[in-house]
């Protein structure tokens, strides 16, 4: 008998404009101890799957037509809300969501909140519980779980946060862990710190996983077995290795085609003229010292970035979250005022410009910004959307700007009569294209691209980069690209800037950083990326440690806190740039002449 399965479901969802079948799933088996993906588009069903389990889907308008759920043989789906409440959730099945701060309550400590988990579930009193707490918090690593038990939720960092709701789901001792989406709002090194965690937990304990994602190399990486859920369907399932080497089905082909298509397409640096100059760029905010009011420190988010970029290049910035990637396009963009520096666009030092002066090169470089759901106007028909550059800079009568919008929407693959709708009758794709079409109303030269496919699924990433590699080809664009996705910056870019801390540890081309990464924080961020078909999540290489705080970076060199190959002198002493060939650089000691790292 299968521990957990799942035989004839259908799940419909009812609204206004009928009912909508969400699920239709004939048969999943998942054995005792093992690991089960679930990989899938966004509304494709994967999380109203979840739900299902737990028998938590709201009804209405969700309805659970047919199907059985069967729990070491009972059937979930029969049990009185007040059972599975009891006996089920938490005590059998736990789950982990992918938001976890909208999991855990901010008025709450997190101590508190595991306490009375753990006190409810296993009737135990409050010292007991306390107790249980802090093990379990030893358990999913957290340092000095007695001082976290004292942290609110936003006092903690995501890494943190979830390694929390990894040891409330634990903390009760439940046989089958659903999770949901675990890592998708995390740095790659946070997430395969927390892959690993719940890998090596999930063999402590003899745990039977329900992993559920849209990313097939982190699933395949994880999981024994996987199922494809296209449409509400699985489509094809089974051993993890077969499914990748042998798929069947069109769709699932289609899925590893746009995982490896993110491998990289050889492209040369070419030898144009010098678009943009960053100088010694600095960005310091000003920050109130909480201890003594009047004290004001500073915090580096961008400190002495210097590179250049050639016309039709496209420069990958890539490092961990609050490493300085977006403030320094922003500093650029002068959306910041900088510090100090330069940048010197088309021969022109942007800095040294008048108010009109710089609006006309705005006009020049344009930003898709990475949540096309908060990025465009809700209030704004698709027309108004993108023909704001084009009225702030060009004075176009209503009739020409209308043709302007519909060559763009042309441009961007959506149809004439998107122009008459608003953002929220579009998928996260199509509110890209949009962005995008935006981005282009102006006739830009230069195009940077903060994120732009991390909040779409992995079907519309592979459109969106394809388009924007047409469109650079198409207008001679220059690029300047943001992404934690190392995958996507690989097959878009031709040259690479690694951020820590606000400085660039390493530049280069992508060939020879992707191929040869030579600064330890580079092969650490590297080599932590699951990849499709490789070995398990047991391979990946897990930076310890959170990114420092700017306000008050480590002595030396700043990566020293977190580097495997740091010594005694990496503490005192500030790295300089080596330069290993005229394209490529890198800050580190191990690289200086005469070293002793
Ligand atoms: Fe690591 Fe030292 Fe190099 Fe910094 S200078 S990256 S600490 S080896």
């Amino acid at each position: 008998m299968a521990f957990l399965e799942i035989k004839n479901l259908k799940v419909n969802h009812h609204t206004f404009e009928g009912t909508k079948n969400v699920l239709d799933i004939e048969s999943i088996k998942i054995e005792k101890g093992t690991t089960y993906g679930i990989v899938g588009e966004s509304g494709y069903g994967k999380t109203v799957l979840a739900l299902t389990i737990l028998k938590l889907l709201q009804c209405p308008p969700g309805e659970i037509e047919k199907g059985e759920i069967l729990l070491e043989g009972e059937n979930i789906l029969n049990k009185k809300q007040k059972y599975l409440e009891r006996e089920i959730r938490g005590k059998k099945i736990a789950m982990i969501f992918q938001d976890p701060m909208s999991t855990l309550n901010p008025v709450f400590t997190v101590g508190y909140q595991i306490v009375q988990v753990i006190k409810k579930n296993k009737n135990i009193n409050e010292k007991e519980a306390e107790k249980e707490a802090v093990k379990v918090l030893e358990i999913v690593k957290l340092a000095d779980p007695e001082n976290i038990m004292k942290k609110y939720p936003h006092q903690l960092s995501g890494g943190q946060r979830q390694r929390i709701i990894i040891a409330l789901a634990l903390s009760c001792g439940a046989e089958l862990l659903i999770a949901d989406e675990p890592t998708r709002n995390l740095d790659v090194t946070i997430q395969a710190s927390i892959l690993k965690l719940l890998k090596e937990l999930q063999e402590k304990f003899n745990m039977t996983v329900l992993f559920i994602a849209n990313n097939l190399s982190l699933v395949s990486a994880f999981c024994d077995n996987i199922g494809i859920l296209y449409k509400g369907k699985i489509i094809e399932q089974g051993r993890t290795s077969e499914i990748i080497d042998s798929p069947k089905e069109h769709y699932t082909k289609q899925l590893i085609e746009a995982v490896k298509s993110k491998k990289k397409r050889t492209e040369q640096i070419n030898d144009n003229e010098v678009i943009l100059e960053v100088k010694n760029l600095k960005k310091y905010f000003e920050v109130k010292n909480e201890l003594s009011k009047k004290k004001v420190l500073k915090l580096k988010a961008v400190d002495d970035v210097s590179f250049e970029l050639r016309k039709g290049e496209v420069l990958g910035i890539v490092g961990e979250s609050g490493c300085g990637k977006s403030t320094l396009v922003n500093t650029i963009l002068k959306l910041f005022e900088p510090t100090g520096g330069k940048v010197i666009f088309e021969g022109e030092d942007i800095y040294s410009l008048d108010k009109k002066s710089i609006r006309n090169i705005r006009k020049d470089i344009q930003i898709v910004f990475q949540d096309p759901y908060w990025s465009l106007n809700p209030r704004w028909l698709v027309k108004d959307i993108i023909s704001e550059p084009i009225d702030v800079h060009e004075h176009l009568n209503s009739i020409e700007k209308l043709e302007r919008v519909d060559a763009l929407l042309k441009m961007v693959g959506l149809k004439e009569d998107a122009a008459f709708k608003y953002p929220h009758e579009f998928s996260g794709g199509e509110r890209q294209r949009i962005a995008i079409a935006r981005s282009l109303a102006s006739e830009p030269k230069l195009v940077i691209l903060d994120e732009p496919t991390s909040s779409i699924d992995v079907f519309s990433q592979a459109q969106i980069l394809e388009l924007l590699r047409n469109l650079k080809d198409k207008f001679e664009l220059t690029n300047i690209l943001i992404s934690h996705d190392l995958g996507v910056v690989n097959q878009m870019s031709n040259k690479i800037a690694v951020m820590y801390l606000g400085k660039i540890v390493e530049f280069g081309t992508a060939d020879k950083i992707f191929e040869f990464p030579q600064h330890p924080y580079t092969k650490a961020l590297f080599n932590s990326i699951p990849k499709l078909g490789k070995e398990g999540i047991e391979s990946l290489v897990t930076l310890e440690g959170n990114i420092p705080s700017p306000i008050n970076p480590p002595s030396g060199c700043s990566f020293h806190t977190r580097c495997k190959n740091a010594t005694e002198e990496c503490k005192k002493r500030k790295p300089a740039i080596t330069y290993l060939d005229k394209e490529h650089y890198v800050s580190c000691l191990l690289f200086e002449e005469g070293h002793n790292a």
